[in-house]
């Protein structure tokens, strides 16, 4: 990577505003309504079903579970709850601990937390942004022990109870590999693809690889429903137990109040989910515009000394948000500062989980390649 000139910051800032628009503030990522959402929410408002029964729920867990090729997709109030109780289907509790990375939005770590487990940090890959399988299989290997079919962790002595990847960005991490290990270690994995939805890794979709996937339709993600999320699997009996702890674990009656375990109201609303079928018959126009935004970023960039992120190996992904990777953390506060002056929002990595007050004191591998990472990464305007 070498440091960027003036005459390099002028081709990146003329493509911008050329695209998104001059004497405007241009946002990372706006979400984009040109279909049937005011349709389908004024058919929603018209029936009076806008809450937790109705038929466009229906409809869009089967529009999602189709397009991505699950058999069962359950949609939820936002993607942290849909982590949240996939974690708890595989059985996480607070005599549990759960392989992540920490290059990731603080909610993969939270969802850990509120299952009463500990996040333990792995390191990434910089060909992924994603969970790093070497490091995965180096911390297995060296810092964990096997009993009666399950591994612990020396330091902590708790089952490690599943391995949570993320595919950052958009991009796929190199999950058949991962879940190769997974299984020699007999380790449920679940991925989330908070950021991926439509990406896909060796021509299948993200999510689709674990035991569970998770999205997110935040305001800020490919596609979205306001807040939501959705929890994928292929597996019957889990679909039917994510569904029923969602719905406060009401069981069926004609008019008495019977709930047989401690659920969550984590169901997603009919007109959330009126919003979020007209938003899913229009992704795949979106990712393609956003593939070719990522296209001719790189293209353009290619020109400079500014190094685009580009898509890993054997994966085509959404491109949720472009990234460069600048020379040094100096360089990245310089772009930072001269970026967002010019009213072009750019963005510094997340701070690493493992950093954050309530997560420091969680067991970390080797983090070079995050902590490298956190360092010089920048995401840039990628709205569809
Ligand atoms: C957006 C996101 C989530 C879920 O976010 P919600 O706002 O709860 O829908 C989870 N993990 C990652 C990595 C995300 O980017």
């Amino acid at each position: 990577m070498k440091k960027c000139n003036s005459k390099d910051y002028d081709v990146l800032i003329d493509f911008i505003r050329n695209i998104y628009g001059f004497d405007k503030y241009i946002p990372l990522h706006e979400p984009s309504f040109d279909g049937n959402e005011l349709k389908y929410i004024k058919d929603c408002i018209d029936s009076t079903y806008v809450s937790s029964v109705g038929k466009y729920v229906d409809k869009f867990e089967s529009l999602f579970a189709d397009y991505v090729g699950s058999k069962y997709a359950i949609a939820t109030v936002n993607g942290t709850a849909a982590l949240h109780v996939a974690l708890r289907l595989v059985g996480i509790d607070n005599n549990s601990d759960v392989i992540t990375q920490p290059l990731s939005f603080v909610a993969t770590s939270n969802a850990i937390r509120y299952c009463g487990a500990q996040p333990i940090y792995v390191d990434v890959s910089r060909n992924t942004l994603g969970m790093c399988p070497d490091s995965l299989y180096s911390y297995l290997k060296t810092k964990t022990f096997f009993q009666d079919g399950f591994t612990y962790s020396k330091l902590s002595n708790r089952r490690i109870g599943a391995v949570l990847p993320m595919h950052t960005f958009g991009h796929p991490c190199a999950v058949d590999e991962l879940l190769e290990i997974c299984d020699k270690f007999n380790l449920p994995l679940i991925e989330d693809s908070a950021e991926s939805i439509g990406s896909l890794y060796k021509s299948k979709h993200t999510g689709t690889f674990g035991k569970f996937g998770t999205f997110s339709f935040n305001g800020n993600k490919t596609i979205t429903t306001g807040g939501g999320g959705m929890i994928i699997t292929n597996n019957y009996d889990l679909a039917k137990k994510a569904k029923h702890i969602t719905t406060t674990s009401k069981v069926k009656d004609p008019y008495r109040f019977i709930h047989d375990e401690v659920g969550y109201n984590y169901r997603l609303p009919n007109i959330n989910s009126a919003l979020g079928c007209a938003q899913i018959e229009n992704l795949q126009k979106k990712i393609r515009k956003k593939r070719a935004l990522a296209k001719s970023y790189k293209n353009i960039l290619s020109t400079t000394n500014f190094s685009f992120f580009n898509e890993p190996k054997k994966a085509k992904s959404n491109f949720w948000l472009n990234t460069l990777i600048l020379s040094s953390k100096n360089e990245r506060d310089s772009f930072l500062k001269i970026t967002n002056e010019k009213g072009i929002m750019t963005r510094p990595a997340w701070t690493l989980n493992n950093k954050l007050e309530m997560f420091k004191e969680c067991e970390c591998h080797n983090l070079d390649n995050s902590n490298w990472l956190e360092d010089r990464l920048v995401n840039i305007p990628s709205s569809v």
